[in-house]
């Protein structure tokens, strides 16, 4: 019967990655190199394939997926990519420094001001909460411009709310609609 066969096969799959899983765990290196090898052998030996399929634009889930995973990777790694931004700032010190000036030069030219108890009451209002993902912000929280400043949003109390470093920086200068809806809110 057909739909025993698929079961079978489903659950074979399922072994299989189980298997590659555990592998994964055991020694990321070593599984991270038999996957490119896998994969090189794949493209020498179908290059045809390969090139169709790299030559479709990938499709908004694809991309999704893409994104989630470098998020995780990034998220996994911190110190590599400290480092890397560090290496960078290091090779191009000017990098930093105009991303510096550029903020400043749009705080400027935006113009307003933040209330000095600003922080004070948004702790209070958020009840110590991240306003993306409600973790603690007791520790370390940053003020975030909601819609930011690279977007026209003003540099006033309205527009501020109180997010933990991590959301903070995955935010960085996403409009606010489409951030809140990578993470899973929002339409
Ligand atoms: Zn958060």
């Amino acid at each position: 019967m057909p739909t025993l066969d698929a079961e079978k096969r489903a659950k074979e799959r399922a072994k299989e990655k189980r298997q590659r899983q555990r592998q994964k765990e055991r020694d990321p290196e070593a599984y991270a190199k038999k996957m490119r090898e896998r994969r090189k052998r794949y493209k020498e030996r179908y290059p045809e394939k390969v090139k169709e399929w790299d030559s479709k634009p990938l499709t908004q889930e694809q991309i999704d997926r893409r994104n989630e995973k470098r998020r995780e990777h990034r998220k996994n790694n911190p110190e590599l990519y400290r480092a890397r931004e560090k290496a960078r700032s290091v090779s191009n010190p000017e990098r930093n420094a105009t991303k510096h000036r550029n903020r400043r030069a749009r705080k400027e030219s935006v113009g307003g001001r933040l209330s000095t108890t600003l922080k004070q009451s948004l702790m209070e209002k958020q009840k110590e909460k991240c306003a993306v993902c409600k973790k603690s912000v007791k520790k370390a929280c940053h003020l975030d411009h909601i819609v930011p400043l690279a977007l026209g949003g003003g540099n006033v109390d309205s527009n501020i709310q109180l997010l933990c470093p991590s959301c903070n920086s995955s935010k960085s200068a996403k409009h606010p609609v489409d951030f809140m809806q990578s993470r899973g809110f929002l339409l």
